[in-house]
C-alpha cells in the first residue's frame, strides 16, 4: 500500500506506460500499447522519493531522493559499462512527469540472490562475526571491530526475501546450490569487479565504501549477466565519510542516520517493537536527510544535481 502517495514523486499513471508493480522505493511500468516502446522488452523503473527505515516505508518523502538515486546510479552504470560491466540502462529519454528520476531499462530475468560485497565489517556482517568470526560462512581473523577494514573484501550473497521479510546471509556454497556452481562463480567475480572499481572511486571522493548490494539478472535476448536495479547509491551501500571513519563504534553515514536516530528518540514517541507505523517526519530531520544524500551525490559525481 506504498503506492500512490500523492507527494513522492512517482505518479501511477504515466502516458505510454502501464504500471506493473511497485517496490519499497520503485515503480515499475512497461510500455503501453501503441506507444513508442511498444514491442520492446523494457521497463520505465522510476524512483519515488520515499524512504524505508526498519522496514517500513515512512509517510514522509525525502524531497530529490529519487533523483538523487537515478542520477547516481546512471553515473556509476557509465563507468562500469567503461571497464566491461553491462548494465541494463536502454535510455534516459523518459517522461516529462518522471524528468531525472527515471530510466528506461532492459527487463531482465533478475537473479534471485542479492550480491553484497563487504570491504568493512558493519550490519549483518558484524552480527554474524561477532556470532562465529565469520561472514557468510567466510573466516576473519580475530580482533575486529566495528567498521574494521576486511583484509581484502569478501563476496556475502544473500537471499531475496518476499516482501515485508528479511534478507538473510547465505554461505557461497548454498548460493551454488540455488544458482548453480557456474552462475556463483560469475557473480562473485562480476560482484568483486564492480567492488574493485567502486571502492577506488570512493576513496577519491573521500567516501568509505563498507559495503554495496547489487542485483544481477539475465538479459533474456542473450542470456548475458547484467547490472540492474540502483547501483552503489546511498540506499544500496553503507557510504561513510572517510574523515569521519573510526572502528570501534558505529560510523556515521550518508544516508539514513538522522531517520534512524530520530525514530529511536523520544520525540518521535514510536515504538520499534510494535506493529504500529512510524510518525511523521519533523521538517528537520527530512532536511538534513536530503541534505546527506545531495551530499553523497556531490563528493562522487564533483557536481550538482541538476534540476
Ligand atoms: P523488492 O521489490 O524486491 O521488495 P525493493 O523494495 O528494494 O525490493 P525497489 O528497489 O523499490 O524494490 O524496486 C525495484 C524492483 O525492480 C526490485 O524488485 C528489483 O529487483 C527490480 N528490478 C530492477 N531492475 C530490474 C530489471 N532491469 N528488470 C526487472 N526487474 C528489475
Ligand atoms: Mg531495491
Amino acid at each position: 500500500a506504498t503506492f500512490g502517495r500523492a507527494d513522492d514523486g512517482a505518479p501511477s499513471s504515466i502516458p505510454g506506460w502501464v504500471h506493473v508493480s511497485s517496490g519499497k522505493v520503485r515503480e515499475l511500468h512497461r510500455p503501453a500499447p501503441g506507444s513508442a516502446w511498444d514491442g520492446e522488452d523494457v521497463l520505465l523503473v522510476v524512483a519515488s522519493d520515499r524512504i524505508s527505515a526498519y522496514d517500513h516505508v515512512l509517510s514522509t518523502p525525502i524531497p530529490d531522493k529519487g533523483r538523487v538515486l537515478t542520477q547516481l546510479s546512471l553515473w556509476w552504470f557509465a563507468q562500469l559499462e567503461a571497464a566491461g560491466v553491462p548494465s541494463h540502462v536502454v535510455s534516459t529519454e523518459v517522461p516529462a512527469e518522471v524528468a531525472g528520476r527515471a530510466m528506461i531499462c532492459r527487463a531482465l530475468d533478475m537473479v534471485e540472490a542479492e550480491c553484497i560485497v563487504r570491504g568493512h565489517l558493519a550490519g549483518s556482517g558484524l552480527a554474524e562475526y561477532r556470532q562465529s568470526g565469520t561472514v557468510t560462512g567466510i573466516a576473519l581473523p580475530d580482533g575486529l571491530v566495528d567498521g574494521s577494514r576486511l583484509p581484502e573484501p569478501i563476496f556475502t550473497p544473500s537471499s531475496k526475501a518476499e516482501q515485508g521479510g528479511h534478507d538473510e546471509n547465505i554461505s557461497f556454497a548454498t548460493l551454488a546450490e540455488q544458482v548453480g556452481a557456474e552462475q556463483a562463480e560469475q557473480l562473485r567475480e562480476a560482484t568483486l569487479r564492480v567492488h574493485a572499481l567502486a571502492e577506488e572511486r570512493c576513496r577519491a571522493a573521500g567516501i568509505v565504501l563498507a559495503d554495496t548490494k547489487l542485483e544481477f539478472g539475465h538479459d533474456p535476448r542473450t542470456g548475458e549477466l547484467v547490472l540492474g536495479d540502483e547501483v552503489l547509491t546511498p540506499d544500496s551501500s553503507r557510504f561513510w565519510p572517510a574523515e569521519e571513519w573510526e572502528p570501534g563504534r558505529a560510523q556515521p553515514s550518508f544516508d539514513k542516520q538522522y531517520v534512524r536516530d530520530w525514530l529511536t528518540s523520544p520525540a518521535s514517541g514510536w515504538d520499534r517493537g510494535s506493529d504500529v507505523a512510524p510518525p511523521p517526519l519533523p521538517a528537520d530531520v527530512v532536511a538534513a536527510t536530503r541534505e546527506r544524500y545531495l551530499d553523497a551525490y556531490r563528493r562522487l559525481t564533483g557536481g550538482e544535481l541538476e534540476d
